[in-house]
């Protein structure tokens, strides 16, 4: 059998879905995907690690990797930069491994403009009942901010029709089974074992 590229998986979805979690879950288990570090010109928050959660950089430092071309994507979220490092994703890539990105609906669109054949899976919450809930939960945010935010999740929400694949996000655990046995059939579509 031939031994094709590795297959970009791009996992995404409104904020307050709970990305994140869904990600740590699934590289938690034994999974050969290779995890994108994001860029950001966000602090760092407690527990984070450099290289290990993001690169950190100042606004300059970013505004010149966008400037060079040096980022696959990249959005602006809440006042701070996010960015995908082009170079790891098409060295990866082109080494024949997996790549997977946790990234917000914005990127995610950039991403297939340059890459439709990557693949697409949006993380739906239970309900917009409970996305306000986590929304909410998440901590001090004012009352407009939370509208704010919910409105601009809905508005993300309009966008699953351009993903390949969704996977709600009602229970963490059944989601990570989703989404490996999403990325079992994208292996066995393109003939690779
Ligand atoms: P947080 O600040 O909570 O770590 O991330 C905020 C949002 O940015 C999340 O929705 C996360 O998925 C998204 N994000 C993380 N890295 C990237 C990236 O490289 N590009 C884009 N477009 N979004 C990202």
């Amino acid at each position: 059998m031939i031994k094709e590229k590795g297959i970009l998986f791009i996992l995404s979805g409104p904020s307050g879905v709970g990305k994140g979690t869904v990600r740590k879950a699934l590289f938690d288990r034994d999974t050969e995907l290779k995890y994108s570090i994001s860029m950001t010109t966000r602090g760092k928050r407690e527990g984070e690690v450099e290289g290990i959660d993001y690169f950190y950089k100042s606004r300059d430092e970013f505004e010149e990797l966008i400037n060079g071309n040096r980022l696959l994507e990249y959005a602006e979220y809440v006042g701070n930069y996010y960015g995908t490092p082009r170079d790891y994703v098409e060295e990866t890539l082109e080494s024949g491994k997996d790549v997977f990105l946790e990234i917000e609906v914005q990127g995610a669109l950039q991403v297939k403009e340059n890459f439709p054949q990557g693949v697409f899976i949006f993380l739906f919450p239970p309900s917009l009942e409970e996305l306000a809930n986590r929304i909410i939960n998440r901590g001090t945010e004012t009352e407009d901010i939370v509208k704010n935010r919910l409105t601009e999740a809905k508005k993300e929400i309009e966008m699953m029709d351009a993903y390949d694949y969704v996977v709600v996000n009602d229970q963490i655990e059944t989601a990570v089974d989703k989404i490996q046995a999403i990325v079992k059939s994208e292996h066995c579509k393109r003939n690779r074992v």
